[in-house]
């Protein structure tokens, strides 16, 4: 039952009207009729007089004058009380209980998040487009169970209606996709109390399988930069071990352990420099960089700092750049970055092709496009989408023996991303692999 009063002039609903109290009036008329109410004793002793002076033969107009003076005084001076009406006496008719629903579901169809609305037997009163989208078209009537089949939700659902208490818990499908939820039900209180086949309950959606996501790859990221510090330091101290303990006089052996743990160390910093680049380039991902940079020298930049790197490995790398300018909007350093960590690894991982081509395409009215071309053993297909992840290597030996640290291409994503550009990949193994950049 409804509990509580309302003011009787305003609120009085229709059903009040049927029962015939006060009939669908204006203010101004229900204000004359409560005055009436109210001086009715008064108003019937001066019609009692009035008769009385008229059976005594006094003058019929004075005496009718004096009973509208009367009348008009009492009246008012009356000051209506307004009656509280106690809302229980007033029957919730369906129009009633079918307004408070729409009170209910008014704003709900325009949130994101997937809501619906139960009735005290746990049927669908109402959905909103997102939980439409989210799990299907409903059949309003029709009890939760026949749309939601997980016993947690529908336990949960239960009990929120039995206690009249907000639930939640955490909810998995995995079909058509793996999602998330924090399904939370709860009662809606509109006036306090209402009667038990007149409570509504929401039961919403809300969908973390983002956050999720995030957090997995968060915290693998933290165990993969761990690991990767983990093995330069275990040999770092093993090798320390050794110094001290059994080539404490051995000078030969302590120079060549010396050797090795200015490798490790050197590898050490360059994950550490990596990692700091990556956290550099997330802070500043939102921010489009727009100085105009000119790919022709920078390129010839790139190519002259990796001359000693591709002597090493016994690679030529030959540019094939266009008749004047090749702008680009960008970070002139962050492209740099881009074509040093691509050229380098055309170098490192496809040296046996002997040559590493650069091609720089400016065409009238096409976009401007670097591409990067080895001729070396390819990358097999089912690698090459996950190329660009943190820590993903064809072959970690392959990659730790070339001084790889896994984070190159990674770096190379996010720089594009920023300079919202595509890596284009194309491999096939035993020919070789290129790398486009198209801006
Ligand atoms: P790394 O520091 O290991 O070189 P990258 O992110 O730069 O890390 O590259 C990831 C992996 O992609 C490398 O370990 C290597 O297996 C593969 N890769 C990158 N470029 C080439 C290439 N031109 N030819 C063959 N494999 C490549």
């Amino acid at each position: 039952m409804i509990h509580g009063y309302q003011a009787g002039f305003e609120d009085r609903s229709t059903s009040r009207d049927r029962e015939g109290q006060l009939v669908d009036e204006t203010p101004w008329t229900r204000s004359l009729i409560l005055r009436i109410r109210q001086e009715r004793p008064v108003l019937l002793v001066a019609l009692l007089i009035a008769l009385i002076a008229l059976a005594a033969g006094a003058n019929k107009w004075v005496v009718l004058g004096l009973l509208l003076l009367m009348i008009i005084t009492a009246l008012w001076h009356a000051v209506p009380v307004i009656p509280q009406v106690p809302l229980e006496s007033i029957p919730e008719t369906v129009e009633t209980a079918g307004s408070r629903l729409a009170e209910v579901t008014a704003t709900l169809e325009a949130l994101d998040v997937p809501v619906m609305v139960l009735s005290g037997d746990a049927s669908v009163l109402y959905q909103n487009r997102a939980a439409e989208k989210a799990f299907g078209e409903v059949t309003i009537g029709a009890h939760i169970s026949a749309r939601l089949r997980s016993p947690g939700i529908l336990d949960m659902v239960g009990e929120t209606i039995a206690t009249n208490a907000p639930n939640q818990i955490e909810h998995s499908e995995r079909l058509p996709s793996e999602r998330v939820y924090i399904v939370r039900s709860a009662p809606v209180d509109l006036d306090g109390q209402q009667p038990a086949d007149e409570r509504f309950f929401v039961v919403s959606f809300r969908d973390i399988s983002e956050v999720r996501r995030i957090d997995r790859m968060r915290s693998d990221f933290v165990a993969n930069a761990s690991h990767e510090l983990r093995t330069p330091l275990a040999s770092l101290r093993g090798f320390i071990e050794t110094i001290q303990g059994p080539a404490k006089n051995d000078a030969k052996a302590q120079e060549r352990f010396l050797g090795i743990m200015l490798d490790q160390t050197t590898r050490m910093s360059r994950l550490v420099d990596d990692l700091l680049s990556l956290s550099r380039l997330e802070l500043k991902s939102h921010i489009a960089p727009d100085q105009k940079v000119d790919l022709v020298p920078l390129l010839g930049h790139v190519r002259d700092s990796l001359v000693p790197l591709a002597n090493d490995v016994g690679v030529e790398i030959a540019l094939h750049l266009p008749q004047g300018k090749a702008e680009v909007l960008g970070d002139r350093d962050e492209l740099v970055q881009v074509f040093e960590n691509l050229i380098e690894n055309a170098c490192k991982y496809g040296h046996e092709g002997k040559t590493v081509d650069v091609f720089l395409k400016n065409g009238q009215g096409e976009p401007v496009e670097v591409t990067v071309v080895d001729r070396g053993p390819g990358i097999p297909a089912e690698h090459v989408p996950r190329l660009t992840e943190r820590f993903y290597r064809v072959s970690i030996e392959d990659s730790r023996s070339k001084k790889g640290t896994g984070l190159g291409l990674a770096i190379v994503k996010h720089i594009l991303t920023r300079h919202r550009a595509r890596l284009i990949v194309k491999s096939e193994v035993g020919k070789g692999t290129s790398f486009t950049v198209r801006f």
